[in-house]
């Protein structure tokens, strides 16, 4: 036989048994942004390298080592998304979405970074972004995450997620902070391991971000952040407070979060569980005011988040809180060769009748038993028995599959009222 080729490593099939609950997470999502108003944009899932280097930032994690970069046949280097906003942003210059606008965009797709594959992080895994754009003011920041605590309930794992919050403040602000962060660290420079050391020229706030317990006692005792806040950075990260006071959205200020892109300004946030081990990070984001200017466009206020869908369904099957939809209600089961007509007929019949019905007809022929086996396996509510002396007498048997009552015989106006009556989940 020959060799299977198989998949690469990180990259995953989600295979039908669990493409249910992928699709009713899917679902939640796609009614909470249309139930604020925001609209879908889809872009493509490469692009050229340049805008992730100039995005991202040369010195991050990201761009540094886990980027699939790849040269074009035409020498071009293009590399496949790690993120969507870099994307989106680019898109929204290129096709004039915001300019003088104000924009509130959405976007789900597979994302790509090559990292050391464990659960909860792999080399293709999908994410949610939103982001919107023109509006500086922190009712949008406040917005955004209400909108995602909506999600954590509307999902029943509100219980699980903790909000942190921080503010980076202006770039002023950062740099005077970077200047003092810096000195503290290398008054410290025998306690930094060897990434920090690199990351101290380069990207000195990383190392706050560092999950090194050996520097986490140093850390904590670094020049804060909000001793060097600048006072409209102040206002604004209040009023963001003061707005999930009154939404009722509880959260935790941490100083160290800092993000792992470049373009954040001012407010950024983690909604953060223990239940998924070092992979705790279930939504990310921030504002990123500077950005859509970096890539070319007019200066434009914006802020967004992304979050990672396979983090998600990992949360989801353990809380056990979503329905996840059977694939079948009703199974046809065809008793014989000349019941192989009238069972197609019946089935169309139902499906122009119960439009929502899922209806699976047995095909390939075979055993009485063997396909009530089957139609037990697939979830189904019933089974319709379809044999000689139905097709001879234009009637139905429903066998109900769930303990629900008696084999029954009925005609076509009785199978349409029991399947109405049925509480088909
Ligand atoms: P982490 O600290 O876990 O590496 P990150 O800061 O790199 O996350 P972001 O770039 O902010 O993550 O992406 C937003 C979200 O996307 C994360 O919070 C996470 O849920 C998800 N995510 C990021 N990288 C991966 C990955 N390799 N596999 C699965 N999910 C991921
Ligand atoms: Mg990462």
């Amino acid at each position: 036989m020959a060799k299977q080729i198989q998949a690469i490593r990180g990259m995953n099939d989600i295979l039908p048994d669990q493409t249910g609950r992928w699709q009713a997470i899917e679902q939640v999502i796609r009614q909470l942004v249309a139930r604020y108003g925001y609209s879908e944009i889809r872009m493509p899932i490469v692009e050229h390298t340049e805008l992730f280097k100039r995005s991202i930032g040369e010195v991050t994690d990201i761009v540094e080592k886990e980027m699939y970069t790849f040269d074009d046949r035409n020498g071009e280097s293009l590399t496949l998304r790690p993120e969507g906003t870099a994307s989106c942003v680019r898109a929204g210059n290129q096709h004039g979405l915001l300019y003088n606008q104000q924009q509130r965009l959405w976007y789900m797709g597979p994302m790509f970074r090559y990292e050391r594959p464990q659960k909860g992080r792999y080399r293709q895994f999908h994410q949610v972004g939103v982001e919107t754009f023109g509006i500086a003011s922190p009712d949008i920041d406040a917005e955004l995450i209400i909108m995602t605590a909506r999600l954590w309930r509307d999902l029943g794992i509100a219980e699980h997620l903790t909000l942190e919050l921080n503010s980076l403040a202006s770039n002023e602000a950062r740099a005077n902070y970077r200047d003092a962060l810096t000195a503290y660290l290398r008054e410290h420079m025998d306690q930094l391991d060897e990434d920090s050391v690199r990351r101290l020229e380069t990207n000195p706030l990383r190392i706050l971000d560092s999950k090194n317990p050996a520097m986490a006692d140093m850390l904590s005792q670094a020049p804060k952040l909000s001793d060097y806040w600048d006072q409209e950075s102040r206002e604004h990260f209040e009023s963001v407070c003061a707005r999930l006071d009154a939404a009722g959205v509880a959260y935790t200020l941490n100083e160290r979060l800092v993000r792992g892109l470049d373009y954040y300004n001012r407010t950024v946030f983690e909604w953060v569980t223990d239940s998924l081990g070092a992979q705790g990070t279930v939504c990310a984001g921030g504002r990123y005011d500077g950005l859509v200017g970096q890539l070319g466009g007019k200066d434009t206020p914006a802020v967004g988040f992304a979050m990672g869908l396979e983090r998600l369904v990992l949360m989801l099957e353990a809380a056990d809180t979503l329905r996840v939809p059977k694939p079948v209600d009703v199974f046809i089961v065809v008793g014989g060769a000349q019941a192989e007509l009238p069972a197609q007929a019946v089935a169309e019949k139902l499906r122009d009748a119960f439009p929502t019905l899922r209806v699976h007809q047995h095909c390939g022929g075979g055993k009485f038993g063997n396909q009530l086996k089957r139609a037990d396996r697939s979830g189904a509510d019933i089974a319709i028995l379809l044999g000689e002396s139905e097709v001879a007498d234009n009637t139905y048997t429903v066998k109900f599959l769930r303990g629900q009552g008696e084999q029954t015989t009925l005609d076509w106006n009785g199978l349409q009222a029991l399947i109405s009556g049925l509480e088909l989940k």
